[in-house]
């Protein structure tokens, strides 16, 4: 199973480096032709802006088949933010693949990053999170499950194949996000053979 990283902007080594750690191989998507024989497709963290606009006009439009096809995606801080449905402050959202609305940087400023242990539903306790200008899930449609919450705010969640996260599993050495994520593209790899 190669699990894709779309590396136009952000920390798309660290993806790399997780993916190897949790055991998959890893590969950096930046055109539609990239995605060809992959199991799913990370968004990695960065600043959402820069990424939107390098996507737009290529990559964004074969993602948005991506979407429409139920592929597994995994969108971390700014990822989340390109994943949402909705952004706050924003008429349109980005690539519109789960039912939540974001906050940008409701975390802080980056002087204001942070470190905390999470408990993830599913994953496993006392899970490292690093919070970057990390934006906050604000609303949760009605079919997203929340995974995990900071001080009582939804930081973690996932709608069938996409799987969003306000903070940062890459930048610390547990592998056990990015296996959660191994396991849903597995699991829609079955289903394709299947069907
Ligand atoms: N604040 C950034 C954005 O909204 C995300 C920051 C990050 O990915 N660490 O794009």
């Amino acid at each position: 199973m190669v699990i894709g990283v779309l590396g136009l902007q952000g920390d798309v080594r660290e993806h790399l480096a997780s993916l190897r750690c949790a055991g998959m191989e890893g590969r950096v998507v930046r055109t539609p032709a990239d995605l060809a024989e992959l199991s799913g497709l990370i968004l990695p963290g960065g600043e959402s802006t820069a990424i939107s606009l390098l996507g737009e006009g290529g990559i964004f439009a074969a993602l948005r088949g991506c979407v429409r096809d139920g592929f597994p995606l995994f969108g971390t801080c700014a990822g989340m933010v390109l994943l949402a449905a909705e952004v706050e402050g924003r008429d349109e959202p980005h690539l519109g693949a789960i039912d939540i609305t974001v906050a940008r940087n409701a975390s802080g400023r980056q002087v204001d990053s942070f470190e905390t242990e999470l408990d993830v539903d599913g994953v496993g306790k006392k899970l490292c999170a690093v919070f970057i200008r990390a934006p906050f899930i604000t609303r949760v449609g009605p079919g997203v499950r929340v995974l995990a919450e900071h001080e009582g705010v939804p930081v973690m969640a996932e709608q069938g194949n996409v799987l969003v996260a306000s903070f940062h599993p890459e930048l610390t050495e547990d592998p056990r996000i990015h296996r959660y994520f191994g396991a849903i593209a597995e699991r829609h790899e079955q289903e394709v053979r299947r069907s």
